[in-house]
């Protein structure tokens, strides 16, 4: 028999869902029904919303490094049940076993961060241009936060958004993807082991147009942290925008590798193969397109084919396995749908892969063949559209310039990178690529929690999370002037 999970409102686990249930399936075992689920609705919402409303005051009036205790603590605990939930999220998700464990990894990481900004969260003083004053500035939580999350990067994209926003004194209304709601549910487990009052955390599982709508539109949330597509994300900006509420939106790419002629080719090699088909390429930052100068072009795209070709398929609990499954059959259509476009688009040619895998127990899941198109032009659609799986478009370029110029000819700007040996070049290369993220000899993915994340264009609205950039996402700040002359003294026209 499956679990069953329940919402977490107002400290309380409640099982009922108003619109009925939903089944959660392991994508690399249909067979394997990973638990059933509340399917919620507004009702479920709006209740989480007003235990979140009533347990603010006191949360927030709260000191701050009491708040970050509590982090610290979850950090603890999901340090102690990293394995477990590691394994839980390849069963729920499909990711490889050594990327669930760093998945949990970042959230690790995320809460002892977080933790120490309890101790930090930094205001200005500033001297005053008048006599006997004194000005200063600090932050101020807003009030309920509703955090919507995708189910690619199911614990360490939660805890990004929900472990800040609670060291800044924020009540949090969480509503996480449909395909992982268990590793979500085991975060919150977490959280209120680790002392989190009543109220100040609360979980609906449910659509995002039946939760995460009424999570944005309700008045009582006054800050909305989202991360998915862009097109959803633009819903919710609209949304926001109407009510001028604080929105943070981090959304898709389409990111590019560089490759010079004068690269190490082995290093950028295994570079594009971790980061084009690492997470089966349902990464937001996950290498879509390679860029490659034409005097290196024909060794890379046959030494690229011949590893992609080996990469082994299956499930990710098996420790031998290097690629997972497409979270679920639609998104696995998707991709097909792209490689369809793409064998139709003039002069690409489809090298590898290019259909569903289904030898063996693979047909049991929803796996892809990892795919390469070689010949592509920076127009394709597939090399502007995000696919979110496991395809790569290869363009030649003739000069650095060329390079700089393709991996610009994009909507979207999160990651980037560049494998040259040439240390001009790659300073050119940070300073004129369009993208939140550049890496120099590295791949597209593998971004640390210290420097902020995000991307530019269409990738977001130009918050950053992570780092100590996401408190701005989730505090207002205030200024203070504080007057000690005992006479009224007026600003810009008192000043001699
Ligand atoms: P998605 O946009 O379909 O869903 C994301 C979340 O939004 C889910 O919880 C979903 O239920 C909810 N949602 C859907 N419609 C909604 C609506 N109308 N109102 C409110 N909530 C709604 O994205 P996904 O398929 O879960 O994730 C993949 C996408 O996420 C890709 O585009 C990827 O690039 C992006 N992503 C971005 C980052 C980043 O940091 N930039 C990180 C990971 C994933």
């Amino acid at each position: 028999m499956p679990d069953t999970y329940r919402n977490y409102i107002n400290g309380e686990w409640r099982e009922k869902g108003s619109l009925g249930t939903f089944e959660n399936i392991n994508p690399a075992d249909h067979g394997d029904i990973v638990g059933i689920f509340p399917r919620s609705g507004k009702p479920e919402a709006e209740a989480a919303i007003a235990a979140a409303k009533a347990a603010y005051w006191e949360w927030s009036h709260m000191p701050a490094v009491k708040r970050a205790d509590i982090v610290k603590h979850a950090g603890d605990l999901l340090r102690a049940r990293k394995e477990d939930l590691a394994r839980l999220m390849t069963r729920k998700m499909g990711k490889i076993l050594q990327e669930t464990r760093g998945d949990v990894q970042e959230g690790i990481d995320t809460a002892y961060l977080a933790a120490g900004e309890g101790r930090r969260m930094y205001g200005d003083t500033a001297p005053s241009e008048l006599p006997d004053k004194f000005c200063i500035s600090f932050r101020m939580p807003i009030g309920v936060a509703g955090i919507i999350t995708p189910w690619n990067f199911p614990v360490a994209i939660p805890t990004w958004k929900i472990f800040p926003a609670l060291v800044c004194g924020n009540t949090v209304v969480f509503k996480p993807a449909s395909d992982t709601p268990a590793t979500a549910t085991k975060l919150v487990e977490i959280l209120a082991e680790a002392g989190v009052p009543k109220g100040v955390v609360n979980l609906v599982h449910g659509g995002g147009r039946e939760v995460g709508m009424a999570i944005v539109e309700h008045p009582d949330v006054r800050v909305v942290s989202f991360t998915g597509s862009s097109d959803v994300g633009r819903v919710i900006g609209e949304k926001c925008g109407r009510s001028l509420k604080r929105l943070s939106l981090e959304l898709g790419g389409k990111n590019g590798q560089i490759v010079m002629d004068d690269a190490n080719l082995d290093l950028a090699l295994e570079g594009a193969l971790w980061g084009a088909f690492g997470t089966t390429g349902q990464r937001c930052t996950a290498t879509s397109r390679i860029i490659i100068h034409e005097k290196v072009y024909r060794e890379f795209t046959d030494r690229l084919v011949e590893m992609a070709t080996k990469l082994k398929i299956g499930n990710g609990l098996d420790e031998s396995v290097q690629m997972g499954p497409c979270i679920n059959a639609g998104q696995r259509e998707s991709v097909h749908s792209y490689v369809e476009i793409g064998k139709n688009e003039d002069r690409a040619k489809m090298l590898c892969g290019g259909q569903f895998a289904t030898d063996g127990d693979l047909k049991k899941g929803t796996f892809y063949k990892p795919t390469v198109f070689a010949d592509c032009h920076t127009k394709m659609r597939i090399a502007q559209e995000e696919i979110f799986g496991p395809v790569v478009a290869l363009i030649p370029v003739k000069s650095f310039d060329e390079a700089i110029e393709v991996i610009n000819d994009s909507a979207y700007g999160l990651s980037s990178s560049i494998y040259t040996r040439d240390v001009n070049r790659a300073m050119r290369a940070v300073r004129d690529i369009e993208a939140g993220i550049t890496y120099i000899n590295g791949p597209t993915i593998g971004a640390e929690v210290t420097l902020p994340f995000g991307g530019v264009k269409d990738t977001g609205n130009g918050h950053r999370e992570a780092s100590h950039t996401v408190l701005d996402t989730f505090t207002e700040w205030k200024s203070v002037y504080i007057d000690y002359s005992g006479k009224l003294q007026k600003a810009q026209i008192d000043v001699e």
